[in-house]
C-alpha cells in the first residue's frame, strides 16, 4: 500500500479509522455518493441516518464523513454481512441504498485500492431505493433492575425466565446455558 497516493480529504478519515485500507475506501467512497445523491452535506443536526448491513472498516468512514453514530441514535446495524449500506435524508425519509459491486475478479489489496480511488461511482456501487423505511430515533425507555446481577436494564431488553424472574439478556443466557 505505500506507493498508494492518498487523497488530501481521505487523509482526516484515516486518521480517525486507524489505518489506510480497502475497507475504509469503501465506506468514503459509499458516504460521498450518498451525499451527492441525496443533495446533502455532512451531517450537522441529525439529518441523515444510516443503516449499515456490515460492521468492517467501512463503517468508521460513513460515521467520520456523514456524522451517523451509534452515540446519535442516526446509525443503525443490520448484522448481515453485506457490503451496503443505506442512508436516508431525515428531513423525508428519503433513504438511497448502495451496495458495492464486487470486481469480476480477485484482486490484491493493493489493486483493490486503486479500483476504489479510480472507478467511477456506478462501477462501484450498485444503487437501489431503500429496502426499509428510515429507523426511527431511539426513544428513551424506563429501566427496570435485573434479578440476578442487579444492574438496570432497558426495559425493552428484559428477558423473562421461565420462574417469573426478570432478567438482564446475559443473565438470561447465562440461565439457559447452565441448564
Ligand atoms: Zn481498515
Ligand atoms: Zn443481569
Amino acid at each position: 500500500m505505500e506507493d498508494t497516493v492518498i487523497p488530501k480529504e481521505l487523509a482526516p478519515v484515516v486518521a480517525f479509522h486507524g489505518h489506510f485500507c480497502p475497507g475504509v475506501l469503501i465506506g468514503w467512497r459509499a458516504a460521498k455518493l450518498a451525499m451527492k445523491l441525496l443533495g446533502v452535506s455532512r451531517d450537522r443536526d441529525e439529518e441523515l441516518v444510516t443503516v449499515t448491513e456490515n460492521d468492517a472498516c467501512g463503517v468508521d468512514a460513513i460515521q467520520y464523513i456523514l456524522g451517523c453514530t451509534f452515540g446519535k441514535g442516526n446509525l443503525h446495524f443490520r448484522d448481515w454481512g453485506k457490503q451496503a449500506f443505506t442512508v436516508y435524508r431525515r428531513s423525508d425519509g428519503k433513504g438511497v441504498r448502495l451496495a458495492l459491486i464486487p470486481p469480476d475478479r480477485e484482486l490484491t489489496r493493493e489493486e483493490s485500492a486503486q479500483r476504489l480511488l479510480s472507478e467511477p461511482d456506478e462501477v462501484l456501487f450498485s444503487v437501489g431505493e431503500a429496502k426499509e423505511l428510515m429507523p426511527e430515533r431511539a426513544r428513551i425507555h424506563s429501566s427496570v433492575r435485573c434479578d440476578l446481577c442487579g444492574e438496570r436494564v432497558m426495559e425493552t431488553r428484559v428477558r423473562s425466565l421461565p420462574d417469573g424472574r426478570r432478567t438482564c439478556i446475559p443473565c438470561a443466557e447465562r440461565e439457559t446455558s447452565a441448564q
